[in-house]
């Protein structure tokens, strides 16, 4: 009998929603994953509290005013412990995990994630922002190392589904589902006194605020297309997107022939993270987890988004057609405006418009080193921010 080999991960982001479902799969099959690395960005208490259950060899926090909390509680049962981003994306170098599980919202996911490509880790990939803001980049630097990326987020986890088998040159097109978000049916006046509350009541995924308003937006398909595009080597024109509210299909692939495969789940993010961390095998899931049944597929419907009231999607294919630092700008200038949306400081519909003015007065640069990204990325916010102060 040989001894099963468990892989270790490390998870970064492990108190959000992606973190804490990926640290449920962990608990689920002991013996395929243990952990090598927690890491959060101020959740300290919820991180301890992993730590404690999970008991990797290192738990880092991002936000360094919790550090001495951190310490206090993990040292004395033989837990290193750090603080501060810096600590976090040193760590990714360590060699006490193969996998990293990117589960962190926004630009501070891409740091982490280039160390951890160049140290040669498999990537689970929920970090959409890494592949949006320097797409361009992490393909580079797959060339030169032997990572390899998993994608997490659940439509790109169904593309890469109804690929296996596949050839590249088969595929016609790439069709991305959207719910429509919580506005789907709302009117443009009705857009523009939208309160957070509205945009937080997402009809049918639980997700964290930045995701959830995201969605709102549309931003969050938008980032999809361009996700798509560098995962798949697929060009922009040839992705769609299509709002399917029942969340039931997750993509589609049409072929050359005329063939269209879907992968169809309820919307639940075990299945994709299950997916990714057994590496595009099928294991079984426990009798009592909950499956699609022919009662929710009864009704699927489709139809075509509205780039009229929700314009971001549009920013997908300008973002492929300039390629460069596009892409980049709209993400931080985005972040910036949602924050400012969630403390109650702007309007809905002033999201999309502080984006596409960032995008006018922030320099286009063609080629970026990742110097360029983290200027492009620090002068797109603090343009974005000088904005809304008009
Ligand atoms: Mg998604």
């Amino acid at each position: 009998m040989t001894t099963p080999t468990r892989k270790r991960i490390a998870v970064v982001g492990s108190t959000g929603s992606i973190g804490t479902q990926t640290l449920d799969i962990v608990a689920q099959e002991p013996e395929s994953f243990e952990v090598g690395l927690l890491t959060a960005g101020s959740q300290v208490d919820l991180l301890i509290q992993q730590a404690m259950r999970h008991r990797p060899s290192m738990a880092i926090i991002a936000d360094t005013s919790k550090y001495a909390k951190l310490r206090d509680a993990l040292e004395p049962l033989g837990i290193e412990t750090a603080a501060g981003p810096q600590a976090l994306t040193d760590a990714m170098d360590r060699p006490d995990f193969s996998m990293v599980v990117t589960a962190t919202v926004g630009y501070s996911g891409l740091a982490p994630t280039i160390r951890a490509i160049q140290a040669g880790k498999d990537i689970a990939l929920a970090n959409k922002e890494t592949l949006v803001v320097a797409g361009e980049l992490i393909k580079e630097l797959l060339k030169v190392s032997s990572s390899r990326i998993y994608p997490v987020d659940s439509e790109h986890s169904a593309i890469y589904q109804c690929l296996v088998g596949e050839s590249h040159n088969a595929v016609e097109c790439l069709i991305i589902t959207a719910s429509g978000g919580p506005f789907r049916r709302w009117t443009p006046a009705e857009l523009e006194q939208a309160t957070v509350k509205d945009a937080l009541r997402h009809p049918n995924w639980n997700m964290g605020a930045k995701i959830t308003i995201d969605s709102a937006t549309m931003i969050n398909k938008a980032f999809e297309i361009i996700e798509a595009h560098w995962l798949f080597d697929i060009p922009g024109e040839r992705i769609h997107a299509v709002v399917h509210p029942q969340s039931i299909i997750h993509s589609m692939v049409e072929f050359r022939d005329g063939a269209i495969k879907a992968q169809l789940g309820l919307p639940d993010m075990h299945l994709p993270i299950r997916y990714a961390l057994f590496e595009g095998t099928r294991w079984p899931i426990a009798p009592t987890t909950p499956r699609l049944g022919l009662k929710e597929m009864a009704e699927l419907t489709f139809e075509a988004p509205d780039t009229a009231r929700f314009p971001n999607l549009q920013l997908a294919y300008r973002a492929l057609k300039e390629k460069g630092t596009t892409a980049c700008i709209i993400n931080a200038a985005n972040e910036v405006a949602v924050a400012a949306f969630l403390r109650g400081e702007i309007r809905f519909l002033d999201i999309n418009r502080i984006v596409e003015a960032t995008l006018d007065k922030v320099a286009h640069i063609a080629s970026p080193s990742y110097d360029d990204y983290v200027a492009t990325n620090d002068e797109a916010r603090r343009v974005a921010s000088d904005l809304m102060l008009r």
